[in-house]
């Protein structure tokens, strides 16, 4: 089944209702987290996902809220018994600072720890993450604090596409890695430096022709959010909706 789950919609501090950002990708046996927050163990569950279906972990940043549960997640699946191997995907500063984390724990050398691969992405637009028959990854660069990738899924037998523009100002990478994709997923965290806002991500989406706009990485507290999503529907003529926990993308 191919399917996007937004685990977390929230910007860097999360509330009650709002985690960090991070989804879900699913497609035939592959099973991929984009960035981890929180106890990633306890949102795989709550998502309906064993651990062990867990195949591969793509890493946008080295920012806390998109990185910071990766040990507890690496460490959950080892005490559950995990036995396959697990592939994490991310730009050369993001596994550098990855490996070096772990190391702090010297978590992968303890007893009977399952694989863990590393792959860096190469630095370039539209370079491959995960190519396979029934889905293939992308990433661009795009415009954050530090190096951080935004990411196009092609669901290719259901001919289906989403972008994720990760955390960044609005920039042409977006335009061309969301080019007349069905769902463009767009950081909202506001018009600041490494940020956008709503009517940013529209003019982004209309400039990039996608079908629908889905905004994620904001505050459902933002008491401006409302106005600003009523500007950003006079910018692009589609369907602009806010992400919010566990909403699921079915593709079929
Ligand atoms: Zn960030």
């Amino acid at each position: 089944m191919a399917k996007v789950m937004i685990l977390g919609s929230g910007f860097a501090v999360p509330d009650e209702v709002q985690d960090n950002t991070h989804l879900l990708v699913t497609q035939g046996d592959r099973t991929i987290l984009v960035d981890t927050a929180s106890n990633p163990i306890l949102k795989l569950r709550r998502a309906g996902v064993a651990f062990d279906a867990l195949t591969d972990l793509v890493l946008t940043h080295f920012h806390p809220d998109h990185v910071s549960g990766v040990p507890l997640l690496l460490m959950g699946m080892w005490l559950l018994g995990r036995k396959r191997p697990l592939d994490i995907y991310g730009l050369e500063h993001t596994i550098r600072r990855v490996q070096a984390m772990l190391d702090l724990y010297e978590l992968l050398s303890w007893p009977n720890f399952y694989t863990v691969s590393f792959h860096v992405v190469a630095d370039g637009e539209m370079m491959p993450v995960i190519e396979r028959e029934d889905l293939r990854i992308l990433a661009s660069p795009v415009r954050h604090l530090i190096p951080t990738m935004g990411l196009r899924f092609e669901f290719i037998p259901q001919s289906k596409v989403v972008a994720y523009s990760c955390d960044t100002e609005p920039c042409e990478e977006v335009v061309r890695l969301a080019y007349r994709a069905d769902i463009l997923i767009h950081e909202a965290a506001g018009a600041s430096i490494g940020h956008t806002s709503p009517q940013q991500a529209a003019e982004i989406a209309r400039r990039a022709e996608t079908r629908a706009l889905y905004l994620i990485h904001y505050s459902q507290m933002n008491v401006a959010l409302m106005k600003a999503l009523d500007e950003a529907r006079q910018i692009y003529p589609e369907p602009i909706c806010l992400t919010q926990d566990f909403l699921p993308l079915d593709f079929g």
